[in-house]
């Protein structure tokens, strides 16, 4: 027997009703639940999410369910990488005691018609280039959050502007669990981890590094003491055009809890990036905050 090897398998958990039981079992007992809401074909960045869990909380509960209501018609939505039973050895191996995975009819029953709108911050940015696509995911990650109850609930700053709409209508709404914003985990090579990387061709793979090239090309330009916002901007587009294959969507400084533009970089604040890589759009970004209340240097989050 190899010990050394051994992890307790994760438990599938398929239905809506099985899964409350659940939790309200781990509940009652006075455990503190900590949930991970993901999509599937897991990486390091989702794995990171379970292990920052498991420092708070016992049970860890982990969901993949690719939300069909925050793609657009245009959107990826039938190719994304679906790779279930990999994804449940991994969460097995990261030490998650459950995996809730339902299906969309469940989810979504004929007749549902009950949406849930941040206003405002969801219009911006990455709900520009994706109408509908934050409606969706506040109204997937309300239901889920509803479900589960979790006491914590973990999200990678990989998609900034999603953990800063989650924690809003968490706030807005007064729901028990508390949001919490996790690293970016990155490949050696500076890119951000995503299941959608998969999609890249080789030479794409090479290019997309431009994106966390651009962001620490900011960062520089910070550090040598340059705060106006569209001087940063501008190098940040300087740095994505050097790359043939990248075309970018959006390069912006905004601020970090409204993610509308600033002028000056004062107050904790994103830059953000999406760009294409042929017909993949990757996102990445920058969180920058002072190292002090009024302090002129900054603290970076790459
Ligand atoms: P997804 O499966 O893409 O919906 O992502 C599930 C969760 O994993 C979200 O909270 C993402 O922000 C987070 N995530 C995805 N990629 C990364 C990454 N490279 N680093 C940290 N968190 C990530």
């Amino acid at each position: 027997m190899n010990l050394g090897s051994h992890t307790c398998p994760v438990e599938i958990i398929r239905t809506i009703s099985w899964m409350k039981e659940h939790a309200r079992k781990a509940r009652d007992e006075g455990r503190i639940i900590g949930f991970v809401p993901t999509m599937g074909a897991l990486h390091e960045g989702h794995t990171a999410l379970i292990r920052r869990a498991q420092q708070d909380c016992s049970p860890v509960i982990a969901s993949i369910f690719v939300n069909p209501k925050q793609f657009g018609p245009k959107e990826d939505f039938s190719k994304y990488p679906r790779t279930f039973e990999k994804d449940a050895e991994k969460l097995s191996a990261a030490g998650a005691s459950t995996l809730f995975a339902p299906e969309a009819q469940e989810v979504y029953p004929d007749g549902f018609s009950t949406y849930v709108s941040v206003e405002g911050l969801s219009e911006r940015l990455e709900g520009k280039s994706r109408p509908g696509h934050f409606r969706g995911v506040a109204t997937v990650v309300l239901k889920l959050l509803e479900i589960v109850r979790p006491h914590f609930a973990y999200f990678g700053r990989k998609d900034a502007q999603q953990v800063q709409i989650i924690a809003r209508m968490a706030r807005d709404l007064n729901l028990d669990t508390e949001i919490v914003a996790c690293p970016i985990v990155r490949e050696a090579d500076g890119l951000a981890l995503s299941s959608r990387n998969t999609y890249l061709d080789k030479e794409e793979r090479q290019a997309a590094t431009v994106l966390s090239r651009a962001l620490k090309e900011v960062r520089n330009e910070m550090k040598a003491g340059a705060r106006d916002a569209l001087h940063l901007q501008t190098v940040m587009r300087r740095a994505i055009k050097e790359e043939r294959l990248a075309v970018v969507d959006y390069a912006e400084i905004v601020d970090a809890v409204t993610f509308e533009a600033v002028t000056r970089v004062r107050r904790p604040c994103y830059a953000l990036l999406a760009v294409f890589l042929g017909r993949t759009r990757l996102i990445d970004n920058l969180y920058v905050e002072p190292a002090a209340e009024n302090a002129e240097e900054l603290v970076f989050y790459l």
